[in-house]
């Protein structure tokens, strides 16, 4: 603590969630506790007319501001801070190296309901899941019951736990049924409810014997626990990687450590978490942003307090405290959603290997696709690279071929030659998946006569047709219209749909395979909550042919009875000005594949393109991904270019469309009075989408081959480009180490 002298006031400089680079000054509160006012507590202040949530970053015995000026701390929340000293350290990392005001920084450290002041106490909530007789009860036996039978139904229609809040969102009367059902023994409480006791062994099912390469990255990362080191687990789709994760967590877990694991994606979540549960008899908290705040919370709270031993989580789940920490897992390390791409723009694998670093723990980080930058840090011995070269148990590689489509004669996207290999799979059984990265009926809305273009009246885009819906909408900023049929420039013309979706393709495919059962998958057809969850069973179940959709498909799910996977267009990813196109385009082609034959049966995939002999295709088909990956990163060396440099891109955007140009024009002025001379200062130019939602975008590029010259660089700006008067007159953001420069 602070010695003050008598009669002077003790200072809090706080932290709140504001997007200036500055901490504030209170007045201690009057009655100040005998407990220990420690860093990272969380605190209210009067603000404005308001009253804000603050972080104390530390306690000082002056203040800049004259001290009557000075509001009072009207409260102290939390009597010990929540996070812990190296946590703290973190925070303060992360705010230095994204250049982020260290507010929003801590606010994102903590689940929305702390963050608004909420206190720290866990409310728990049941979850409940069929026994065994209940899973084998038949409903007509109940039919004297109807809201017992419903209830009945309503579990044994889907294969996980409900909880307390997803019963409400159902029927708000639940209660009396489930009771009923229970005293029946037909439902019981989840075993995650029932804390473990200690004699209870940590393994339900016995692990699968590993192979030779899995033994190894095993025994490594084992061998390393309690230790900061970062693995980088490269293997294929199948190879085995989730067998590896659970074998390592299992002797982290009998060290008394806890395990955060991080996932790209929400609905790979249910997946692992059920894998996870079938293997490990302890606590699991889930973490993701489809929970509701209140259990977003309680995941928080039971791993800061050791009460759970396993969290699974989304990159939001980072930051999570945990008390005794032991090993920080990313799986799809590759994945562009462990970057955040709005406010507090991190990367969340970036931060783990640095919170890693901090609380002296292994990171391992999963792909069949490393990212570019990881591969780099494995070439440079940063990271240790763990190999699984083959998929696990019996099944074998697909194939990866070309389909070589110029001048061929096309059916809504699909060449005969394929058409006729779809059929071929179909006759035998066997499932067919469409990768096709576009959503709505078609991109383009075109005159026959005059030419005119559907454009979107707020972006520099064209509107999307989506035919089911009968409406243009802008894949960018959601602004809509009807479905118009006369052309508004000619008048006469007929409109004619230029391009591909996924909803063509579907429409296309009803009518070629007309006996056979098409699904789509894509955000358009899963919007509905659940809708995603049916389609995958429906799928699993053999209940569909021919799944088609976007991206979506590209992440984790398993299709064990697909041998056919074909991606449309691939040339529509060859073409982009970044310079990380080529990068992203393999991996989804990879990740794509990997969801054929994942079983006994091979899988093939075929690729439509009409750049048969383009490097990119053929270096992956013939040498695989890792083979691409070494080419690709010579020449990123070649022109300087990530991870041989390293970037900062300022974004800015104004309803007038002078004003980023001359702002920006503004900041290189005082980027080159400061610079030291090997910092690139590149623009500003137009973004590449030069106008959204009805704003004006502009950006300018940082780039060093000296990362710390970059930083002195930034640190001394940010204050002064805050400071500017034309910083007011337009939003502006840096982000640090982009991954795409739209
Ligand atoms: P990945 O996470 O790399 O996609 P998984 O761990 O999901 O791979 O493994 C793919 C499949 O292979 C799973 O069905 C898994 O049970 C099986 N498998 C994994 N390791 C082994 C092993 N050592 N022996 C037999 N089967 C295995
Ligand atoms: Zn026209
Ligand atoms: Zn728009």
């Amino acid at each position: 603590m602070v010695k003050l002298q008598s009669g002077s006031e003790l200072i809090f400089r706080v932290a709140i969630a504001l997007p200036v680079h500055r901490l504030f000054d209170y007045l201690a509160p009057e009655q100040l506790a005998s407990t220990q006012i420690k860093p990272g507590i969380r605190l209210e202040v009067p603000f404005g007319k308001a009253k804000k949530i603050a972080f104390l970053v530390e306690c000082v015995p002056h203040s800049d501001i004259d001290i009557a000026k000075l509001k009072r701390v009207e409260r102290i929340l939390d009597e010990k801070p929540l996070l812990s000293t190296k946590d703290l350290a973190l925070l303060h990392w992360a705010a230095g190296y994204y250049h982020h005001p260290l507010g929003e920084v801590f606010s994102a450290a903590f689940p929305v309901a702390l963050r608004q002041g909420k206190a720290a106490v866990i409310q728990t909530e049941k979850r409940y899941t069929l026994t065994e007789s209940g899973k084998a009860l038949d409903g007509e036996l109940l039919k004297r019951a109807p809201k017992q039978k419903s209830m009945l139904e309503k579990f044994q229609a889907q294969p996980n736990a409900l909880s307390e809040t997803e019963l409400s969102a159902w029927n708000s009367n639940w209660r009396a049924s489930v009771k009923q059902l229970q005293d029946k023994q037909l439902l019981q409480l989840t075993a995650s409810d029932l804390t473990r006791g200690a004699s209870n062994p940590i393994i339900k099912s016995t692990a699968l014997p590993c192979n030779t390469e899995q033994q190894a990255a095993v025994d490594t990362v084992c061998g390393s626990l309690g230790q900061f080191g970062v693995f980088l687990l490269e293997g294929v789709t199948g190879s085995g990687k989730t067998e590896v994760y659970m074998q390592i967590i299992h002797a982290v877990l009998e060290r008394g450590r806890q395990v955060l694991v991080l996932l790209p994606e929400i609905t790979l979540t249910p997946q692992l978490e059920d894998r996870f549960r079938q293997r490990f008899n302890v606590s699991i908290a889930i973490s993701h942003s489809k929970l509701t705040d209140r259990q977003r919370a309680g995941a928080w709270l039971t791993m800061q307090r050791g009460e759970c031993c396993i969290l699974l989580g989304t990159r939001s789940a980072l930051f999570t405290p945990l008390k005794n920490p032991g090993l920080i897992i990313l799986d799809e390390e590759h994945d562009a959603s462990f970057k955040q791409q709005e406010g507090f723009r991190f990367s969340a694998r970036d931060v783990a290997v640095v919170r890693g670093k901090l609380l002296n723990i292994p990171v391992l980080l999963g792909s069949a696709t490393p990212a570019l930058e990881s591969l780099q840090n494995v070439n440079n011995q940063r990271y240790r690279l763990l190999h699984l070269p083959e998929r696990a148990g019996n099944a074998t590689a697909p194939v990866l071929q070309l389909f070589d489509i110029r001048n061929k004669k096309m059916q809504e996207g699909l060449s005969e030659a394929l058409i006729t290999e779809m059929r071929l799979t179909l006759d035998k059984n066997e499932q067919v998946l469409l990768f096709l990265n576009r959503r709505g009926f078609a991109p383009t809305l075109i005159c026959h006569s005059c030419a005119w273009v559907a454009r979107c009246r707020r972006c520099d885009a064209n509107l999307v047709i989506h035919y089911d819906e009968k409406v243009l909408r802008c894949h960018h900023c959601g602004q809509e219209q009807r479905l118009i049929r006369q052309c508004p420039a000619c008048t006469s013309g007929e409109l004619t749909p230029l391009g591909l979706g996924t909803e063509r393709v579907e429409k296309a495919l009803a009518e070629i395979f007309a006996d056979k059962t098409v699904v789509r998958l894509d955000r358009d057809s899963t919007q509905r909550k659940g809708s995603l969850e049916k389609y995958l069973q429906q799928i699993n179940q053999g209940a569909v042919d021919i799944i088609l959709g976007t991206q979506m498909l590209a992440k984790g799910h398993h299709f064990p009875n697909v041998t056919l996977v074909a991606i449309l267009d691939v040339d529509s990813g060859l073409f982009s000005i970044d310079f990380h196109a080529p990068e992203k385009l393999a991996q989804m082609i990879v990740q794509v594949s990997g969801r054929a034959g994942r079983a006994e049966k091979p899988g093939r995939v075929i690729m439509q393109t009409r750049q048969p002999e383009h490097p990119l295709l053929t270096a992956l088909i013939a040498q695989g991904y890792n083979s691409f990956a070494q080419t690709a990163l010579a020449e990123r060396k070649e022109a300087s270019l990530p991870p041989f440099s390293y970037q900062a891109l300022l974004r800015v955007e104004a309803a007038d469309a002078e004003m980023p140009k001359l702002f920006l024009q503004a900041v290189v002025d005082l980027a080159k009075a400061h610079s030291q001379g090997h910092t690139d200062i590149l623009g500003p130019v137009a973004a590449p989408m030069a106008r959204r939602a009805g704003l004006y975008r502009y950006q300018l590029l940082f780039q060093s081959g000296r990362r710390p010259e970059l930083h002195v660089l930034l640190d001394v700006l940010m204050p002064l480009i805050e400071k500017l008067k034309l910083a007011k007159k337009v939003r502006w953001s840096l982000d640090v180490d982009p991954v795409d420069l739209y």
